[in-house]
């Protein structure tokens, strides 16, 4: 099935789908459980638009490559050309939130750290970011203190508050609009708070963001 962005009540969003600008280590408890060092200015990456699945979709490990982790995320998607903008313009191109995952091949992804090397093929690969369909602005009182959860067989492996990022959501946006143009229809993943893991053939997941519940499994 082709991606498209959908709202959850499915009105209409006729927008193309773009590019996915992540952010790397934007949640303390996080950068601890991997040992990374906390970094000065937000680290930036990029999934293509292949990279985009329905979340509701069976989620399909690459093979052979090592573990591959779940980062729960919230997803933000752009309405409106933002460049070099500020935080307050960045937030009126908003037009939903979303849950994601950034699925991460961890091993591959140190392998190629250690290297010095780029960890592009360990992000960006094709279905690397199952997303849900968004809700609404308005439907999240404050985006900046929203939870995030996400249960895998039961059991809780990830939970987080917006309000624990380090960069709040439009100072990314702006941050990342002095670097590449965010078009309408790109997305911008915000971070992962602590908990990441890998993920196993059959398991079941159950994402939630500010109480919206979101199952998917993998395949
Ligand atoms: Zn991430």
């Amino acid at each position: 099935m082709v991606y498209q962005h959908r709202y959850l009540d499915s009105s209409s969003l006729d927008l193309p789908v773009g590019k996915v600008v992540c952010i790397g280590r934007n949640y303390l408890d996080h950068i601890r459980e991997l040992n990374n060092a906390v970094p000065e200015t937000p680290i930036l990456f990029m999934k293509p638009a292949t990279a985009l699945v329905a979340l509701e979709q069976p989620i399909h490990l690459p093979a052979g490559r090592g573990e591959c982790h779940h980062e729960v995320e919230l997803a933000v998607l752009v309405g409106q050309e933002l460049r070099d903008a500020d935080a307050k313009a960045a937030r009126r191109t908003v037009v939903g939130y979303g849950v994601a995952l950034d699925l991460t091949l961890r091993d591959v992804q140190n392998e190629l750290k250690q290297k010095g090397h780029p960890w592009e093929v360990a992000k960006a690969f094709d279905g690397s970011c199952p997303l849900s369909p968004f809700l609404k602005p308005e439907a999240l009182t404050d985006p900046q203190a929203t939870d995030l959860t996400l249960w895998v067989n039961g059991e809780l492996r990830q939970q987080g508050n917006t309000r624990l990022m380090m960069v709040g959501i439009f100072e990314l946006m702006a941050h990342i609009s002095t670097h590449f143009t965010l078009q309408p229809g790109d997305v911008v993943l915000t971070g992962t708070p602590a908990g990441v893991g890998p993920l196993r053939s059959g398991d079941a997941l159950v994402l939630s963001l500010a109480g919206h519940e979101f199952a998917t499994r993998v395949a």
